[in-house]
């Protein structure tokens, strides 16, 4: 089991490994995340907008597992920006995940053409303080986006889950989010397994005796970055635990670092509304 964490700038703490439930069929969402909890992930992600929150909820009270023990992130549609209506979201997701609050809770998207995630941020804040989530952050955000919730609001996001990946490595808006604090969270870590045969993947998991895919996820822990991963096989799942028994050299992280191309895999932050 991994019990790696790390620390929120509100005092509270993120596991570092995680499973993603997007794309996760709403029927099996509930075994899928069972299953990994036994297994031994702390984290589950998911969204609003992944239809699955009942199996998310499901799936966490089936383990034996006590809640208290799971970290639990959900997230707040494009469509539901804006005070009021982030409200109704959040109480919205709480009840399809049958549980009185959750530990983490994101604005999706920046969804810049509604300018509407100041209003959204102000909602969350004030869900914070109602008790309904116990830390609020961003996803997809972009410095300027970072830059105006905190101008404006003076609360620092605890966290940007952005896509990060062997290909989109995102070395700026992460050393931002190293300077303001925010801790950086990895989704599409491994990039659609498009750098599963680059050289230096390739190398290092000869030298480790790892696959890429554990490779790659290793090289997310060591950039210091919240990794959330999705299988739905037990063997993908039980693969995707076993990261923290090994390291990439400096060499290696080097070697990763050359294959930044600034190509995306989902859509621009910019522009996606
Ligand atoms: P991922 O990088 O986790 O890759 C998932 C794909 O890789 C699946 O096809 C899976 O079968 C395969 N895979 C998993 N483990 C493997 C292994 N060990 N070897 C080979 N193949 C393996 O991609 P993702 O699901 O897009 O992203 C992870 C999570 O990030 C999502 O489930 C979701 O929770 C989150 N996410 C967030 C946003 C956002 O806008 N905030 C967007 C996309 C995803």
């Amino acid at each position: 089991m991994s019990n790696h964490r790390l620390r929120l700038n509100d005092g509270y703490s993120i596991p570092q490994l995680g499973l993603g439930i997007w794309q996760v069929p709403a029927a099996t969402t509930a075994d899928t995340v069972s299953a990994a909890l036994r297994m031994g992930y702390r984290l589950v992600d998911g969204a609003a907008i992944y239809g699955n929150e009942e199996g998310q909820g499901e799936g966490i009270r089936n383990s034996g597992i006590p809640q208290d023990d799971i970290f639990v992130t959900t997230k707040i549609w494009n469509n539901d920006q804006g005070y009021e209506s982030t409200l109704r979201a959040v109480d919205a997701s709480l009840d399809r995940l049958g549980m009185a609050s959750v530990d983490l809770c994101l604005i999706h998207w920046p969804s810049p053409a509604q300018d509407r995630y100041l209003d959204s941020w102000r909602a969350l804040i004030r869900a914070r303080e109602a008790g309904k989530v116990r830390s609020i952050g961003v996803s997809n955000f972009m410095p300027s986006h970072l830059e105006r919730l905190v101008e404006e609001t003076g609360v620092v996001p605890v966290l940007n889950q952005i896509e990060l990946n062997p290909r989109l490595q995102q070395a700026e808006l992460r050393a931002l989010h190293d300077r303001m604090g925010i801790v950086t969270q990895s989704w599409t870590p491994l990039g659609q397994g498009r750098s599963f045969d680059a050289a230096p993947v390739q190398a290092a998991a000869a030298r480790t005796g790892k696959t890429p895919a554990q490779v790659i996820l290793r090289w997310h822990v060591q950039l210091g970055a919240s990794v959330i991963p999705r299988s739905t096989r037990a063997a993908g799942l039980a693969e995707n635990l076993d990261i923290f028994g090994f390291a990439l050299t400096a060499e290696e992280m080097a070697a990763m670092a050359t294959l930044d191309e600034g190509v995306r895999c989902g859509p621009d932050p910019i522009t996606f509304a």
